[in-house]
C-alpha cells in the first residue's frame, strides 16, 4: 500500500487526501463478482506453514485510544525465522516485516512505517538486537526492503548507525547498486547468509523497485506489496504481469508453501476488504496467498485486461493516471 511515498508533509496531505480520493467505494466492490480463485493451496503447506492459514494477528482496536498494546507483535515461526506485525493503532498500514537467520548473516525485510510515537524505528531495531544478541555467532544485519514505499522503510533511521549492520537504500541507484539485475542479466540473484541460500527475484509493477525474496528453509515466497490479500494497486500493468508471470513459474519449479506480503486489508468474508485507514480488521483474512492463487491470478493477467479485478482473496486495480503522475511526482522529489 502507501502510493503517496515520500513527500513534504503539505504536499503529502494534499496527495493523501486525493488519493484517498481515488480509492473505490465500497459500492463499487460489491457490483463485481469475486472471482473463483481462492482456496486450498496447490501445493500442500509444509507442516510447519500450516498455522499461518488460520493464524489471526493482532489487527488493531474498536477505540485505539485505550489500546495499549506493543508496537509490533512478534511470531517466531522457528528458531531462525520471525514475522513482525506493526500494531495497527499505531499505523493504519499495519505492514509485515520479515527476519531471517543464517550461520553468518540475518536478513530485515523491511522495517515498518514511522509512527506518532516512534518516528524513528527504535521499536523495532530493539526487537531485532534482542534477537540477534541471543545467538551464538555474532550475525551481520543486512536490511532491504520489499519496495520503496514509506511505509515500508519508515524505520530505517535506527538501523543506520547499528554496528556490524548495512541497510540498503531506497532510491533506484543503491536499490540497483545492491540488486543489479541487469548486470546479472537474470531476474533472478542469490543472497547466502550463511547456509541459508536466498533468492532474490525482479518484481516490478507495484511499484519500480519492488522485489521478492524467496526462503528454501521455510519455503516462503516474501513478495511484500506485490502480492498480498488486499488491494493492490498496480502502477506499471506491463510489469506486473510479467513479474506474476515469474513468480508462477518459479513457484512451479520450487517448494513454495507459503506466500507472505506485506498487509492484510481482505476480509475473511471472499472479495470484500477493509476500506484503506481501517485499524480495526476483527474479521480479516489469514496472511498467506496460495500457489493456486498466484495461478489464478497469472492466468487472469494473460487475458490483458487492464482493469480493476476483484478476486476472493485479493483485489487488483490499475492506478489512474493522476495516481501515477502523483507517485511519479513523489519519485522525483524523493531522488
Ligand atoms: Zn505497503
Ligand atoms: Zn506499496
Amino acid at each position: 500500500m502507501n502510493i503517496t511515498n515520500t513527500l513534504s508533509v503539505s504536499l503529502g496531505l494534499v496527495l493523501s487526501a486525493t488519493l484517498l480520493a481515488c480509492s473505490p467505494s465500497s459500492n463499487v466492490v460489491a457490483s463485481l463478482q469475486p472471482d473463483e480463485i481462492s482456496g486450498p493451496p496447490s501445493q500442500a503447506p509444509a507442516r510447519s506453514n500450516r498455522g499461518l492459514y488460520t493464524k489471526a494477528w493482532q489487527h488493531g482496536a474498536a477505540d485505539c485510544k485505550a489500546e495499549q498494546g506493543a508496537a509490533f507483535e512478534v511470531y517466531q515461526h522457528d528458531a531462525r525465522s520471525y514475522i513482525f506485525r506493526q500494531n495497527k493503532c499505531h499505523s493504519y498500514e499495519a505492514p509485515f516485516l520479515y527476519l531471517l537467520l543464517g550461520q553468518d548473516k540475518a536478513l530485515l525485510l523491511d522495517t515498518g512505517a514511522a509512527t506518532d510515537t516512534d518516528k524513528g524505528g527504535r521499536e523495532i531495531a530493539s526487537l531485532v538486537s534482542a534477537i540477534l544478541d541471543k545467538q551464538i555467532n555474532k550475525l551481520e544485519l543486512l536490511v532491504i526492503h520489499s519496495h520503496s514505499h514509506s511505509d515500508h522503510y519508515g524505520g530505517d533511521a535506527a538501523f543506520i548507525n547499528r554496528p556490524n549492520t548495512t541497510v540498503v537504500g531506497t532510491k533506484i541507484a543503491a536499490v540497483t547498486q545492491h540488486f543489479n539485475f541487469a548486470q546479472a542479466a537474470s531476474d533472478q540473484l542469490a543472497l547466502d547468509l550463511g547456509g541459508r541460500k536466498l533468492t532474490i527475484i525482479n518484481t516490478p509493477g507495484h511499484q519500480e523497485e519492488a522485489i521478492t525474496v524467496y526462503d528454501p528453509d521455510t519455503d516462503w515466497l516474501l513478495t511484500g506489496d506485490t502480492l498480498y490479500p488486499g488491494l493492490i494497486y498496480v502502477k506499471d500493468w506491463p510489469a506486473y504481469k510479467a513479474s506474476v508471470a515469474r513468480l508462477h513459474k518459479f513457484a512451479q519449479h520450487q517448494a513454495v508453501s507459503a506466500i507472505l506480503g506485506g498487509h492484510i486489508e481482505m476480509k475473511r468474508r471472499a472479495g470484500k476488504y477493509y476500506e484503506i485507514g481501517s485499524r480495526y480488521q476483527p474479521k480479516e483474512a489469514p496472511l498467506p496467498i496460495s500457489t493456486r492463487q498466484l495461478a489464478g491470478l497469472h492466468k487472469w493477467l494473460q487475458q490483458d485486461k487492464k482493469q480493476e479485478r476483484v478476486f476472493k482473496g485479493l483485489v487488483i486495480k490499475p492506478m489512474s493516471a493522476l495516481q501515477k503522475s502523483l507517485s511519479n511526482t513523489a519519485r522525483w522529489l524523493a531522488n
